[in-house]
């Protein structure tokens, strides 16, 4: 069990289970906590689940948990006592004392059956002592059945198990006297009342074989079926401010569940509920088909707030990015940024130019700006960082061209460059915010003197179908084109905008293909 899960489920039967599988593929890291005494664990079989009818209880439940494992959800042992919201998360708490806290808590704890207090019925409940047709009428067909009346609902009750068996007999027990509506149903179906009350229940070796009456008479039964009062299991979530309400069937109280939409959302933001905690009347696949669509809208919760959490960031990221405290600590952080060589769109284009006055805008540590002072051009390096700079000035040292190198320690944001002053500007991976990055090309647009050559060179926006894993700023990439129509054509000349092929390797050492955007323009004289 780890300290933090995105999602913790309590309880671990098929609704949990179904939700956690749903998270677990939904790659959530997810842990089901679960007390181990499912509803139906008296009974023999589980019905009426399509392709696994006649399942034992257990075994259904041992295949979802090697279902949920399987995809790396974790399930432990243990009974929540507590849930608590602890700033953005939950802490839960186990009865031995475990903690553990979750992004979102997704409760399927079911219910309590409360039974009759009749001697013998809590004995053999879920073996002969039963409640749903759909779950053992089948296996009752034909056999003698009492509903043991305990409220108004056995009337009902009598007629469904009708359907089943033509041997059912109304136990009238506690109940109180029949309409004549009723009765005249029941008669019309066959249907015996017996009155009295059931003293007990007449068990002999492992089976049911009657009910006793208050008068001491034995009426024969094979089964007898009762109406459990079904209360949610829901304490703990009384500490997150949930509590049941009641459910009534044909206008009487049924049982209790915690209200939640359909896909199992709470009042409470963050909690889920699924199966028969939420939904009494929830069989096993209607619990599991519940725990699926509340394990969807959990993910799809925490999608949205893994969204929000993601533009935050990114806008943070993006106020910050280009700061000269954001590019010292880039440069600081390791010995060096960059390869060492020069950019190859700037060794294609400058190769042919009669060198005269260079600005390398961002020089970073000096490969551009050294390798035109080797060819013969004054060069003028402006970076944003000093680490930069100072690394650019060692390297210039070392190739010998100190003295053709004037290193400026500027952003030219806010310090533009000398207008008309150089007779090539080269900007290589310039990627601003678009209207930053506009603004700062038009300012080195003007620094090209009349004749010379504006050299614009960025990561072309089809670098992000790649695997290169640029940073993902799409806004920020641009084409050639794009910077080409901000140039007035009555003074420059586009020799070039396009986007050009250049072999790269991707982080995970793949040979792949990058895209450069790359613009030409001469300045007309
Ligand atoms: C006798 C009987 C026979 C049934 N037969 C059928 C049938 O044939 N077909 C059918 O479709 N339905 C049948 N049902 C209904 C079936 O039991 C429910 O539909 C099903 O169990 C609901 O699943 P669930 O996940 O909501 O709850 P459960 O299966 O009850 O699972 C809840 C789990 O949560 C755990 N839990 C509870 N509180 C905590 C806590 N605080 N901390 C940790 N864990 C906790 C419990 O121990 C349990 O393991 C039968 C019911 C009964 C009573």
């Amino acid at each position: 069990m780890d300290d933090r899960y995105d999602v913790v489920v309590v309880g671990g039967g098929a609704a949990g289970l179904a939700g956690a599988l749903a998270l677990a593929r939904a790659r959530r890291s997810v842990l089901v906590v679960d007390a181990g005494a499912p509803r139906n664990a008296p009974a023999g079989h589980v019905h009426n689940y399509l392709t696994r009818d006649g399942t034992p209880p257990a075994d259904l439940l041992v295949a979802g948990r090697d279902e949920v494992t399987g995809y790396g959800g974790h399930i432990v042992s243990g009974r929540v006592d507590t849930a608590a919201r602890d700033g953005d998360d939950f802490t839960v708490t186990l009865a031995d004392g475990r903690t553990v806290r979750a992004r979102r808590l997704l409760v399927t704890t079911g219910l309590v059956d409360e039974l009759p207090d009749v001697p013998g019925v809590a004995q053999r409940w879920g073996r002969d002592v039963l409640h749903c047709p759909y779950c053992h009428g089948w296996e009752m067909r034909d056999r003698r059945i009492g509903v043991l009346a305990t409220g108004p609902a056995a009337v009902h009750q009598a007629l469904m198990w009708r359907q089943w068996s033509p041997h059912v007999l109304l136990l009238r027990h506690d109940a109180p006297p029949l309409t004549p509506d009723d009765a005249e149903q029941l008669a019309a179906r066959e249907i015996t009342v017996v009155d009295g009350p059931v003293a007990d229940l007449v068990i002999e070796g492992d089976a049911l074989t009657g009910v006793r009456l208050g008068d001491g008479d034995v009426v024969t039964v094979d089964a007898v079926v009762v109406a459990p009062r079904t209360t949610a299991r829901a304490g703990l979530l009384a500490g997150l401010g949930l509590t049941p309400v009641d459910v009534e069937m044909g206008g009487h109280v049924v049982g209790s569940q915690i209200p939640a939409d359909a896909t199992g959302a709470t009042s409470v933001p963050g909690v889920w509920v699924a199966g028969n905690v939420a939904n009494v009347f929830a069989q096993v696949i209607v619990a599991a088909a519940g725990g699926l669509a509340a394990g969807a809208a959990i993910n799809g919760d925490l999608i949205a707030e893994d969204t929000r959490e993601a533009v935050r960031t990114r806008r943070h990221q993006v106020a910050t990015m280009f700061t000269a405290q954001a590019w010292e600590e880039r440069y600081s952080s390791r010995p060096s940024v960059w390869s060492g060589r020069p950019n190859p769109q700037l060794v294609a284009e400058a190769t042919g130019l009669t060198p005269g006055r260079a600005l390398d805008v961002g020089s970073g540590e000096g490969a551009d700006a050294v390798w035109l002072a080797q060819r013969g051009w004054r060069v003028t390096g402006a970076d944003i960082s000093r680490t930069a700079l100072d690394r650019a000035a060692t390297h210039a040292d070392a190739a010998g061209v100190a003295d053709r190198i004037d290193w400026v320690h500027a952003d030219l944001r806010e310090q533009p460059p000398a207008e008309a002053a150089y007779d090539l500007v080269s900007a290589q991976f310039m990627h601003l915010p678009g209207d930053e990055r506009r603004a700062l090309f038009a300012r080195l647009a003007a620094a090209v003197a009349p004749g010379g050559t504006l050299l614009i060179v960025g990561h072309h926006p089809r670098d992000l179908r790649t695997t290169a894993h640029r940073m993902h700023l799409p806004e920020m990439m641009y084409t050639a084109e794009e910077v080409a129509a901000d140039l007035d054509p009555a003074r420059w000349e586009i020799a070039a905008a396009q986007v050009r092929p250049r072999p790269a390797v991707d982080p995970d050492g793949r040979d792949i293909t990058v895209y450069d955007a790359v613009l030409v323009a001469r300045r007309r004289s």
